[in-house]
């Protein structure tokens, strides 16, 4: 049957990955959904195309050159067009029910929290988000009445486990990661890793950045600060380990010894449909899971000498404060730096890791300003200047 009433939906970032699986759920599961807006950075073929066929209120391209292209091709549509950063926080307000959070990086946070704050219910891709103001953005959230459902297969894997009722007796959260390209990799192989090795992900296709986050297992350092802040839960009780079949998506175990998993295809609509259909569940014609087929699951304890960014993330942790947005920004920047060929794939941990020793010197991790979302803004601002120079440095040192 169908999902009742037909809700009305915004979906940011539908250019990229996760939203182009979001369109294509849509599609494949002959949900009736009223779109109210997308939105893009800059692929602005493929939202014309979206455009053309979902038939939104609006559409919204970020990069403002991009704006004249879009209104030539949409004219006569009655479909508005709109351009800029701004305008994507006006479409992200504009009253749906139901708000897909799938741009990347922090630029995703203002959007997401303009989301938040009308109430809507957030299926939340963007985990930079989460992890430059979680606390925030679900207190925002939850005091408009909405809710935020995480998308992030590990999350949505915990969600889907996690008993309410005894979240107090949680004894660990495990989140399998699946190792990424580099899994069997030494550091010296690692240190002339090119952009496309990197991205090639062996079990999942996503965009650019995470990809390389995968590779460099930052990924799985920002899904545990995603994760201590979905779930409420310490460091020490959250673990990684590596699953290279990604059939598993995450585990949780309670004090009595008893462990819970979520098991699907390595198929991000899976995730989507449980967060747009939670707590019901959406029929659609899903790949199926054929363990037979797989023969074994296997596991391995992640390697902190290989990839040091899962000890960067727990220090991120520790240090609390402005510690996880910094982390974050200096790794946008230096994952943009590797992408753009100007430092190593090594290079980019050490940067981080760089970035946020110089601002903890300086005592920049502080919350600086009382409203969190202000200080998580003057911290990620302040991180990218830092972590600037000291790829800069890095460069000059290759
Ligand atoms: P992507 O690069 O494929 O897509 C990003 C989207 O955001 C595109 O529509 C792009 O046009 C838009 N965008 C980029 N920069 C922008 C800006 N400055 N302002 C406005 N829009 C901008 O990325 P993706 O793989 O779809 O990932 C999106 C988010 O979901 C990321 O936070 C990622 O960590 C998370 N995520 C992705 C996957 C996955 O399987 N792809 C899984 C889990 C979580
Ligand atoms: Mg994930």
């Amino acid at each position: 049957g169908q999902l009742t009433p037909i809700r009305k939906v915004v979906v940011l970032g539908s250019t990229g990955s996760i939203g182009v699986s979001t369109l294509s759920l849509f599609e494949a599961s002959g949900v009736e959904v009223d779109v109210l807006a997308l939105t893009a950075g800059r692929n602005v073929e493929k939202l014309i195309e979206q455009a053309l066929r979902w038939r939104p209120t609006v559409v919204v391209i970020e990069d403002e050159a991009l704006l004249p292209r879009l209104r030539d091709s949409l004219q006569n549509t009655g479909i508005r067009t709109a351009a800029g950063a701004s305008a994507i926080v006006e479409a992200a307000a504009m009253g749906a029910d139901w708000v897909m959070s799938a741009i990347v990086g922090a630029a995703g946070l203002a959007p997401t929290l303009a989301a938040a704050r009308t109430g809507a219910v957030i299926a939340l891709a963007n985990k930079e988000s989460l992890v430059c103001a979680g606390p925030a953005l679900l207190r925002i959230a939850r005091a408009a009445g909405g809710s935020v459902i995480p998308v992030d297969s590990e999350h949505s894997a915990i969600f889907q486990v996690l008993q309410p009722a005894c979240i107090h007796r949680v004894s660990r959260l495990i989140l399998t990661a699946s190792g990424g390209p580099f899994r069997t990799w030494t550091r010296d192989q690692m240190a002339v890793a090119t952009p496309e090795q990197a991205v090639a992900h062996p079990n999942w296709s996503m965009g650019a950045k995470i990809s390389v986050d995968s590779a460099s297992m930052m990924n799985k350092g920002l899904e545990m600060i995603e994760a201590s802040y979905l779930f409420d839960t310490p460091e020490e009780r959250i673990e990684a380990v590596i699953h290279p079949q990604s059939v598993i998506h995450s585990l949780v175990e309670y004090v009595d010894g008893s462990t819970l998993a979520q098991l699907g295809p390595p198929d991000m609509r899976s995730p989507i449909a449980c967060a747009f259909a939670w707590p019901d569940r959406l029929p659609w014609p899903a790949p199926r899971l054929d363990l037979a087929a797989y023969g074994q699951l296997t596991f391995e304890q992640p390697d902190q000498e290989r990839f040091p960014s899962i000890g960067i993330a727990r220090e991120a942790m520790r240090l609390g404060g402005g510690a996880p947005a910094a982390m974050n920004a200096a790794n946008e920047v230096a994952v943009a730096a590797f992408l753009d060929r100007q430092i190593g794939f090594l290079d980019i941990a050490a940067s981080v890791a760089g970035t946020l020793e110089r601002m903890n010197s300086l005592g920049a991790l502080m919350e600086a300003d009382a409203d969190p979302v202000e200080s998580a803004m003057t911290t990620d601002a302040s991180a990218r200047r830092i972590a600037a120079e000291v790829v800069r440095q890095v460069q000059r040192h290759n």
